[in-house]
Order: C-alpha cells, then structure tokens, then sequence
C-alpha cells in the first residue's frame, strides 16, 4: 500500500534522508527506530510533500505522493498523527475531533453527500471512554497523555487506510507510555485493516505492537527484520545506548 523507493530528502542545501526504501502493507504494524535526529520525522513530511525530495518514487495505494497534494494524500487514506500532536489547543475535545470531518465536508462542497460520522464518534469515544467525558474541555487544558489519546482519535476520524505515528510516548511518564501502546493493541484488534506506521524511541513496547521494522540512523536504513530479530539485534542495542529507553524481546 505505501511503497518507498529510494528517497533521498532534506531540507534545501541540508540532506537528510539517503536512499530510503519502506513498504506497508494493508493491515501491517510497521516500526521505523531511530534515535534523535535520525531523520524520522523528516521522512513522515517527505510524504506529504513538506520535506524536499531529491531523488526516489514515493506511491500510497497508486497514488504518486510526489505529485499530489496533502490534502488529497490525506482524503486517499494516509493520515499523519505528528509528534507534539498537533492539536487545536484552544479549542475543545468534540472540536479537534470533529476538524477531519469538517475538512472532508469543504472539500467535497455544498453538493457533496452528508457524512455519516456518528459511528466513527461511536468508535473513538468506545476507544477513549475519557474523551466522550470530556467532549467539552479544550484540548490544551488536557494531560499530555490525554492530548496524545485525543490526536490518535483525531487521527481515526480521518478514517485512515495507514495511520503515520510519529513519536506517541513522547514525553509522557512510564505508566502513560503503556496506556498509549495498551490503545494502539486494542487499536490493531479492532480494525485490522488499518496498517500503521510508528516512529519511536521506545522500542520494546514497539517492537511488541509491530510484526518488522526497520532501523534509522543518520538518514540511512542500516538494519530491517521482523520485530525478533530486531529485538534481539546488536545493531539496535547499539543505536540507542545511552537512551533511556531499555531494549527487550516484544
Ligand atoms: P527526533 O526523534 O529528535 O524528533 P527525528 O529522527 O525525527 O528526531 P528529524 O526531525 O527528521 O529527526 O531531523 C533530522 C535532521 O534534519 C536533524 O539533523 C535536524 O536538525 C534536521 N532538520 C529537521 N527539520 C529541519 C528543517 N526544517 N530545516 C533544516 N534542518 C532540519
């Protein structure tokens, strides 16, 4: 569904990226590690066209990224959860969660068919009973972990084919960091052909939520496998020592 082909991508004169090749399939948990500054993030804005691309073919379902607009990107099914969550903060919980609809609703104009959202709503609060109990606070009066739950519910009003996530236990305590992965399992349980794509840090729990992976360093894939073999891999212990982050089996 989401093919990469040798991307290479920075930002102007400053080259990133080096020779990228990622897929995912419909349905598939695929982990992109990488400590800080490997370039993950860069590689989630070189697909909706925020980063600039030197060389490489970049398709999601048929659709050639390169030259398609982010909001088309987004309407075919790729949806990106960012790191720092994106939030809208001053407005409330019902709001963030209602923007994708309102969004789709603009795009398709005044003559478009009515959406139907009431069974999406259904499904994110089923999967954040606290965001229906909070449906009118503002987002950016939320707990760092409650803002993250919000952006992936905000991400799954989009109705995403691939859901990107970028970063989700990024500054959360321990016990929040688990609550997030114990939602993306329940996540992955209950709509099994959403694929997702997870940059993190934390690579045991994502190691644990992932089927393979793929290991980012300086802009390079120097190591892919299944979610085993990079558990046990002396590349990735290698990668992330000194983080604090311990390194496991999922
Ligand atoms: P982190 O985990 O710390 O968020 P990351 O793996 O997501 O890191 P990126 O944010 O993609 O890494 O950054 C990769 C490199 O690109 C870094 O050296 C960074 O300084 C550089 N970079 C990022 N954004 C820009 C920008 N807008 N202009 C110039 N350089 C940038």
């Amino acid at each position: 569904m989401l093919d990469i082909k040798a991307l290479s991508a920075g930002y102007g004169p400053i080259h990133v990226l080096h020779d990228i090749s990622l897929t995912v399939d419909p349905g598939e948990m695929v982990a992109v590690l990488g400590s800080n500054g490997a370039g993950k993030t860069t590689l989630f804005r070189a697909l909706f066209g925020f980063a600039d691309i030197s060389a490489g073919e970049l398709t999601f379902d048929g659709l050639d990224l390169r030259r398609t607009p982010p909001f088309r990107v987004a309407r075919a099914g790729l949806v990106h959860v960012p790191e720092g969550r994106g939030l809208f903060p001053q407005m409330s919980v019902i709001e963030n969660l209602m923007a994708p609809v309102y969004a789709q609703r603009s795009q398709r104009g005044r003559s478009g068919q009515p959406l139907n959202y009431h069974d999406d709503l259904d499904m994110v609060f089923e999967l954040f009973p606290r965001l229906r109990d909070r449906r009118a606070q503002a987002a950016g009066t939320m707990s760092g972990g409650e803002q993250q739950m919000l952006a992936i519910a905000r991400g799954l009003m989009a109705r995403p084919k691939l859901l990107l996530l970028d970063e989700p236990s990024i500054g959360l305590a321990p016990k929040m960091v688990d609550d997030v992965f114990d939602r993306l399992h329940q996540i992955h349980d209950s709509k099994p052909d959403l694929a997702l794509l997870i940059v993190e840090q934390s690579v045991a729990d994502t190691l644990a939520l992932c089927s393979r992976g793929y290991l980012l360093e300086r802009g390079v894939i120097v190591s892919t496998g299944s979610s085993e073999e990079l558990g046990g891999s002396a590349t990735v212990e290698e990668a992330f020592l000194g983080t604090s982050q311990p390194l496991g089996q999922p």
